[in-house]
């Protein structure tokens, strides 16, 4: 049994589910997917690898609801288990380096572009993301690929610093941000408040998290960048 941990909707028919598969997360590579049986009398159907982490030993699924299986799996809730899950299969997305590359993704098709946006920045391209939908609510995952495809001074700062500390630290290279929260504190004091900036930082073996405080966000997001690199060089 491979048991649903998690399960948020994202819009009418569409959900994300995050299921405990550790052989699977351990081996995913962008741009492969999993082949899924619900139970005995269940039909087997793909869906792509939006997300996994090795070290958690999960991996997230996006589905649209279109026929029987998709709804029957999007009423499952955390807590149950799916009977088989098969994969990673197929063949991983090419990841270059060094280009300029142009990522676009439709509705449920997001889902399928984030792992790969992310692999093609983390090479060291700059990549841009186009991704669009029929309608308001089926426009997924917004928040997800702008933070894997980087825009605005917090990323610049990432990115700075660490291609200048990699040439003498190339273990920076496993690192990845995967959560970046940002917490006014004092909120009665309005332009005066402090912010704390939470980051969630992994290398697949394990992951951790940090924090920055101070009044001006930029710093307090240094602060808490600079705390998570030096972890990862103390481990
Ligand atoms: C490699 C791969 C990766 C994929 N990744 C994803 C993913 O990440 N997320 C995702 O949401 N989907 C993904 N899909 C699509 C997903 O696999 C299908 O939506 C799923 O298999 C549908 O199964 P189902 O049993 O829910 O629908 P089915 O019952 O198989 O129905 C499929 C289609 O047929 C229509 N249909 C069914 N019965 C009838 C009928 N009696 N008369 C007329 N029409 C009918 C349905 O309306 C629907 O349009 C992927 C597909 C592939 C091949």
């Amino acid at each position: 049994m491979y048991t649903i941990i998690d399960k948020t909707p994202l819009s009418h028919n569409v959900s994300r589910m995050e299921i405990l598969a550790p052989p699977v997360a351990r081996k995913a590579l962008p741009g492969q997917f999993v082949i899924l049986r619900l139970d005995e009398t269940g039909e087997r159907f793909p869906l792509t690898l939006c997300d996994w982490s090795a070290a958690e030993g999960w991996i997230r699924l996006v589905l649209q609801v279109v026929g029987r299986s998709t709804r029957k799996l999007s009423l499952m809730e955390a807590g149950e288990g799916i009977l088989d899950l098969v994969g990673p299969l197929g063949r991983p997305a090419e990841i270059c380096a060094g280009e300029h590359v142009v990522c676009v993704g439709g509705g449920v098709g997001i889902a399928a572009i984030h792992p790969i946006c992310r692999a093609l920045r983390e090479a060291g391209n700059r990549v841009t993301g186009i991704i669009g939908a029929r309608t308001d609510d089926l426009l997924i995952l917004e928040e997800e690929m702008t933070a894997v495809i980087g825009i605005g001074p917090v990323n610049a700062l990432d990115l700075a610093l660490r291609k200048a500390l990699m040439v003498f630290y190339p273990s920076i290279k496993e690192m990845r941000l995967t959560d970046y929260k940002v917490r006014v504190l004092e909120s009665n004091s309005t332009t005066a408040a402090k912010v704390r900036v939470l980051i969630e930082t992994t290398d697949e073996k394990s992951t951790w998290t940090t924090v920055g405080v101070s009044n001006d966000i930029i710093e307090a997001s240094l602060i808490a960048l600079v705390d998570s690199i030096e972890y990862k060089l103390l481990k």
